[in-house]
């Protein structure tokens, strides 16, 4: 299936075409039907099967209307466990979005400076992506304005939850009071991700794409104890210089 049946506006199709996409992955022909039909969505899907578009490219089509309501706030809401993922899927937003009026996508990350994110917080965002403690914060602190905000994506649920985040998901979640689509991503959807999805999702669409398992036979592990860090960086200098 080509992607212009997935009915996408044509300057996100022109970007994705430029990229060298020619088919959608299967997570992508799966969710973005649904995402486009305003369906809320819980989906099994690993890194590398194409998830970050398959999240992106619907919300950079809703982002192609403008907003009826008068606010600031963000229209799309991306919670990431990571600082890595958060700026992978800004770069996934700006590469797919950039046939599109000027989306501003705002990142807010744990680990840098009140000021800045308070500065950019009070200018107009389309995408925000961020960390749940530090969003969480300026929650708190009454910088976000929720009033516009159309789609909560949870990438990597089962990771958030590992860290120990899902509270601050749960608490982001219930600060949004009006009405949104989520979207929960996941390597897995085990009893605990499934009862988080119930207490945050609508009648959620469940989609799941079978992992691929490869065998790397080539690959071996080892353990090495080491002193402390200088001694980590001698072994592991002494281990990429051994070409053997
Ligand atoms: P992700 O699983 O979102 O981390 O994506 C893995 C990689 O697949 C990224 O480098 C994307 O640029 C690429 N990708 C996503 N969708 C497609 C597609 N339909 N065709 C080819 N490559 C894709």
């Amino acid at each position: 299936m080509p992607f212009e049946n997935l009915n996408l506006h044509p300057y996100i199709i022109k970007a994705i075409k430029e990229l060298g996409y020619t088919t959608p992955t299967p997570i992508q022909k799966k969710a973005i039907p649904e995402l486009l039909a305003g369906h809320d969505i819980m989906a099994s899907a690993q890194t590398g099967t194409g998830k970050t578009a398959a999240f992106i490219l619907p919300a950079l089509h809703h982002l192609a209307t403008p907003s009826k309501i008068n606010s600031r706030g963000p229209r799309i809401l991306v919670l990431t466990p990571t600082r890595e993922l958060a700026l992978q899927v800004s770069e996934a937003a700006n590469k797919y979005g950039k046939y599109l009026r000027r989306i501003k996508i705002v990142s807010i990350l744990g680990g840098m400076p009140y000021p800045l994110q308070n500065k950019l917080l009070s200018q107009p965002v389309d995408i925000l992506v961020a960390t749940p403690g530090r969003l969480l914060d300026h929650i708190q602190r009454g910088k976000i304005n929720f009033s516009r905000l159309k789609m909560l994506v949870l990438d990597e649920a089962d990771r958030m939850l590992d860290m120990g985040f899902i509270n601050d998901v749960e608490r982001i979640a219930s600060s949004i009071k009006n009405d949104h689509q989520t979207l929960l991503f996941s390597a897995t959807l085990d009893n605990t991700i499934t009862s988080i999805a119930n207490r945050l999702l609508k009648s959620p669409k469940r989609i799941q794409i079978a992992t691929q398992q490869t065998k790397l036979d080539n690959i071996e592990q080892r353990l090495h104890h080491v002193e402390d860090i200088s001694h980590k960086i001698k072994l592991l200098s002494h281990l990429l210089c051994d070409i053997d």
